[in-house]
């Protein structure tokens, strides 16, 4: 039997999105000021973050709570908690 891939492995984990409250918020302008937004597109392994309109979108429904944006994001400019209890990713497979 092979190894699942790391896709597979993503593709059995369960969602329960908090659809009142988005536990990631940038700050705008001071994500501009400091160029942070194209590091968090870069790094996010679940293309959480995206660009529209010179502002910098979060798809927080798709996060893995790695928290890989928050170490590398300059302070301040994201406001970032685990979602609320009951509510983020189930992992199934490690
Ligand atoms: S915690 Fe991880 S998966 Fe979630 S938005 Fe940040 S980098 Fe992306």
């Amino acid at each position: 039997m092979r190894p699942m891939t790391v896709t597979e492995r993503l593709a059995v984990n369960r969602f329960d999105t908090d659809d009142a409250e988005s536990h990631i918020v940038v700050d705008q302008e001071l994500c501009r000021s400091t160029g942070t937004g194209p590091i968090l597109i870069a790094v996010c392994p679940a293309g959480v973050y995206s660009r529209r309109d010179d502002e910098i979108q979060v798809e927080y429904a798709a996060c893995l709570e790695c928290g890989t944006c928050l170490a590398v994001a300059a302070r301040g400019v994201l406001t970032w908690h685990y979602p609320r209890g009951g509510c983020g990713i189930a992992f199934r497979e490690g």
